[in-house]
């Protein structure tokens, strides 16, 4: 499919293209060098500058947006286009726009990385926690650490930073704690990288910005495109209102509720949500154990950044409310705690990692819990093909069992499902994004699988026509 070409604003036209790798700019270029017909692996080299006489003498100024791994099923070579950078930007901490870092410094990498400070501190967790799941050796990892800080500059929201030949903005992008989109600025072009958009009016997180400076036009804009062919439909309301009646019943039942979590922003969510429930009296006070590791060191991050929460949140807090604190929250740090959880009574809700089941605490659990009635397994995010979560949907479904770390286990349990905590705005969200950006010429799509890239490229062009 060709770009689609629309008129808005200044009457000039804006071309909205699907997964194609190069995009000229008057001094350089700018090329995606992964997630570009995928949605993982965030990879984008800009070189800008060139030409221009100046800090650089000349010299085109060479920047990597994000360093990410493909996920999944999905996968990427490491891009050796990447190898010659300057600098490397971070718009945020997950491992799909962080995660090849250690490769790149591998590869030689001695330059600057750039990042909002909460997204430094996320890394430095999500990237130890990876490489330690790849069994490289304690001593390596710290040596690792050690080298990563030393190359990490943070930078905060909303400051034109100068990089020596352009500048580098980091605006609020309402995904996760600390994200951000990056615009890269010369004299003579403008780029703007979306990073992962979040929805509006998350708990927790400020709105993504809408608020760019006028004065000069945006040649290229670096899209994500996750949900670009979907709306989401479910609002704050129903998600509230969805988890209170699984509760209800779960606590009913004297049931354990066991939600297999992502770490970074979906457990500290659902804490929001879970506080939220109990702060209005709609369902009693029972005890939360967050058994993962790396959720509570996310979570004690996300509470030393609190001055970047929304108004919301903040309003909260200034009465007294910790939104991610309760009374009755347990913080399992230990493997032989998280068995000690299997002897205790329910109600309870323990949130333990890996999100699709594919290991983690949440084996051990799913293994005692299963077989029971008295149990309840919630989802809170998509479970891929393949995944021990997706098979564990299923065998609710048709009745049956599933094979856990190769035990075959029977399902009794109640499997529910939560829909709607998307950390990623929908295609409404994304063209109420884009359109907030003044006279921008191209629009390069990716973070997409290609059907989303396509279909949002058509649709966004047929709402802006
Ligand atoms: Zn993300």
């Amino acid at each position: 499919m060709g770009p689609r070409l629309v008129y808005f604003r200044d009457m000039a036209a804006i071309d909205i293209v699907p997964h194609t790798e190069v995009h000229p700019l008057a001094d350089g270029e700018v090329r995606l060098l992964g997630a570009v017909r995928q949605v993982t692996g965030a990879m984008t080299r800009i070189e800008m500058g060139g030409g221009t006489p100046g800090a650089t003498g000349g010299r085109a100024r060479r920047i990597l947006v994000d360093c990410g791994v493909a996920q999944g099923r999905e996968r990427m070579d490491f891009p050796e286009a990447a190898d010659d950078v300057d600098a490397v930007v971070l718009t945020h901490g997950h491992q799909d726009h962080i995660g090849n870092i250690p490769t790149l410094l591998d590869r030689g990498y001695e330059g600057p990385i750039y990042a909002t400070p909460a997204t430094l501190e996320i890394a430095k967790i999500s990237l130890e926690d990876s490489l330690g799941m790849q069994r490289m050796g304690y001593r390596e990892i710290g040596r690792f650490l050690e080298h990563f800080k030393s190359l990490t500059r943070p930078l905060g929201y909303e400051r034109a930073h100068d990089l020596g030949g352009l500048t580098l903005t980091f605006h609020e992008a309402g995904h996760i704690l600390g994200s951000a989109s990056a615009e890269l600025a010369t004299s003579r072009s403008r780029v703007i990288c979306s990073g992962d958009l979040g929805r509006s009016g998350s708990p927790l997180l400020k709105d993504p910005n809408t608020t760019w400076r006028t004065d000069a036009p945006v040649d290229v804009v670096v899209m994500e495109s996750t949900y670009g062919s979907r709306d989401h439909g479910h609002s704050h309301g129903d998600i509230e209102h969805d988890l209170e009646e699984i509760l209800k019943d779960a606590i009913a039942r004297k049931a354990k509720v066991l939600i297999p979590a992502f770490a970074i922003g979906r457990t500290q969510t659902l804490l929001w949500f879970l506080n939220n429930l109990v702060e209005q009296g709609r369902i009693p006070e029972i005890p939360v154990a967050i058994d993962t590791p790396m959720g509570l060191a996310i979570t004690e991050t996300y509470a030393r950044f609190k001055q970047l929460f929304d108004k919301e949140s903040l309003d909260q807090l200034a009465h007294g409310d910790d939104p991610l604190d309760f009374e009755e929250l347990f913080r399992v740090r230990r493997g032989r705690d998280s068995q000690k959880l299997h002897d205790r009574p329910g109600p309870m809700i323990i949130i333990a990692g890996s999100g699709m089941c594919t290991g983690g605490r949440i084996i051990g659990h799913l293994r005692e819990g299963l077989p029971s009635d008295r149990t309840t397994v919630l989802f809170v995010g998509y479970q891929a093909e393949g995944t021990p979560g997706r098979r564990i949907q299923e065998a609710a479904r048709a009745g049956g069992s599933v094979w856990l770390d190769g035990e075959e286990v029977q399902v009794r349990a109640r499997i529910a499902t939560l829909k709607g905590l998307s950390a990623h705005a929908d295609r409404g969200e994304l063209l109420h994004w884009l359109k907030a950006i003044p006279g921008a010429r191209r629009v390069a799509l990716h973070h997409g699988d290609v059907e989303a890239q396509e279909a949002f490229a058509g649709w966004a062009a047929s709402q802006l026509g």
